[in-house]
């Protein structure tokens, strides 16, 4: 019977559901899957995006997990592709790649200042709360007043994750340093910024209702934000979200001004131009547009240009795919280009094939780094499957490993001194945590420094951390 050597490079639920949904599909050959990711723990953004105190989307590790705990699938954690292995390697070991290596990076944001002192991108933010180990331990947070631009969930994870005060997040997993540096936090202002109106936002309304439970901080919309047009008042009517989006917001136009130690602003139709100079080469203030409807659902400039005060910036206007070495890579849309999974190349010129997208055989993409950073962990499943199905259907263009046995990635790790992690590995980094973050009556703490994990990982007690 035929077998599929298959890698999947990426341990985040695309690649994770990807390998789930082949090994339960209805084939006629034997399948035998590797799934390499570069950070010693699995779950991608799961582990390293979601934020910590939405313990029910982190719940949806325990259904990843015992996908890997089946024990049908291969974890080879903190290896790199493009670093410990190439695709040549892959071509050499296995008879088809899937990438699904997700997206990382902050779109950028071209307005003057943007790279000011004080102003960051979300992902960085992100990857520091919740403590990906290639990511600084400290983090400077001592602006009183900042700005969040941007009005998607992620805006709103990081605008939460500023105002809220450290103490409401101890139950959670967040890591000892991150609590720390947010508990010395001088935040008393966040204002966050969107360039359309209140029925345009991108937010969820379970998330956005959040913000209004957060203990100790007041929610401030502004009445001049609600002058609606006939699209807006069409959305509310319309649309189940918006309208749900609407009732929440103008709830809070009703409360009573607060007294809490710390607010939240909502501007929108307020466009950020530009980051002001403190002087000093540090961020001192954003300047903003006033939009206004353009009767059909989207703004215009009204070329009123407003000032507030900052000592930091957060933009969180999306994020972006990376180009993996040997691969194609789209640097507009930061994916790697294919049609519905199968990854594209346009060949070389003088080889007679110089227009056209060709299929590259024996590589396949899923997740994020296929569709672009859109969309929640559920959408990953329904990716994976059209790319499993092509993957099936594509039995005859599969690559002919030279050294197809299961050993010889083994002993290719090793002659090459990669220290890498697996299922049992993880296991013991997860009871570490766990363990660690009972003592203190607390969810997990997460152990952050790579070496810690991969110490932990690996049966190394000498390093292995107790905080
Ligand atoms: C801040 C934030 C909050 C979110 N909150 C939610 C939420 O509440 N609910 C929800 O449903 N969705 C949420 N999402 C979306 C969700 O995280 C994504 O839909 C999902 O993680 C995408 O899955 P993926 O597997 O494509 O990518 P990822 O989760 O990014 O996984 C990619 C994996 O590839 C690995 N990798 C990358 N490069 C390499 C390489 N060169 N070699 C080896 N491995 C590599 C990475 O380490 C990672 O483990 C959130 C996203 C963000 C950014």
């Amino acid at each position: 019977m035929t077998k599929l050597r298959l890698a999947i490079v990426g341990a985040g639920p695309a690649g994770i559901y990807a390998a789930d949904i082949l090994l339960k599909a209805e084939r006629n050959f034997e399948v035998s899957i590797d799934l390499f990711d570069h950070l010693p723990a699995p779950y991608g953004l799961v582990r390293y995006g979601v934020a910590p105190d939405h313990p029910r989307i982190k719940g949806i590790i325990t259904a990843l997990r015992d996908v890997l705990d089946r024990g049908d699938i291969r974890v080879f954690g903190n290896v790199r592709f493009g670093v410990d292995i190439t695709m040549d390697d892959l071509k050499t070991h296995y008879n088809a790649v899937i990438f699904a290596t997700g997206a990382v990076r902050d779109a950028d944001l071209k307005i003057p200042g943007i790279d000011l002192a004080g102003s960051y991108g979300a992902a960085r933010f992100v990857s520091w709360f919740d403590g990906h180990p290639d990511y600084p331990r400290t983090w400077p947070l001592e602006a009183r007043q900042v700005a969040v631009i941007g009005n998607g969930n992620v805006a709103l994870d990081v605008t939460r994750m500023l105002a809220k005060h450290a103490d409401d997040l101890l139950p959670t997993e967040i890591p000892a340093n991150v609590y720390e540096g947010l508990q010395a936090s001088a935040v008393t202002d966040v204002h966050v910024f969107g360039r359309r109106g209140p029925t345009s936002v991108k937010f969820t309304p379970l998330e956005l209702r959040e913000l209004g439970e957060l203990p100790d901080v007041d929610i401030v919309v502004y009445d001049e934000d609600f002058d609606y047009d006939d699209a807006a008042r069409d959305a509310v009517a319309s649309n189940k979200q918006v309208f749900v989006i609407d009732k929440v917001l103008n709830k809070w136009r009703e409360r009573p001004a607060g007294t809490a130690s710390r607010r939240l602003h909502l501007h929108f139709f307020a466009k950020p131009v530009e980051i002001a100079d403190d002087g000093t080469g540090r961020v001192g203030a954003i300047r903003y547009e006033r939009t206004r409807p353009d009767g059909h659902g989207g703004v215009v400039g009204t070329g009123e240009i407003r000032e507030l005060p900052i000592q930091a910036v957060y933009r969180a206007v999306g994020y972006f795919g990376s180009p993996l070495p040997g691969v194609p890579f789209d640097k507009k849309r930061g994916v790697i280009p294919n049609r519905e999974g199968q990854v594209l190349w346009k060949g070389e010129p003088g080889s007679g094939s110089a227009s056209a997208n060709q299929q590259l055989y024996g590589v396949y993409a899923t997740g994020w780094i296929k569709r672009g950073p859109v969309g929640l962990i559920g959408h990953t499943k329904s990716d994976a499957m059209e790319t499993v199905r092509h993957l099936i259907n594509d039995l005859g263009n599969w690559w002919h490993p030279a050294e197809p046995s299961e050993e010889s990635v083994l002993s290719m790790l090793d002659e090459r001194g990669i220290e890498y992690t697996n299922l049992d590995g993880w296991h013991r980094l997860d009871q570490h945590e766990l363990a660690l973050g009972a003592a203190e009556g607390r969810a997990r703490i997460k152990v952050v420094p790579r070496e810690d994990m991969i110490a932990v990982s690996r049966r190394e007690p000498a390093s292995v951390p107790t905080k």
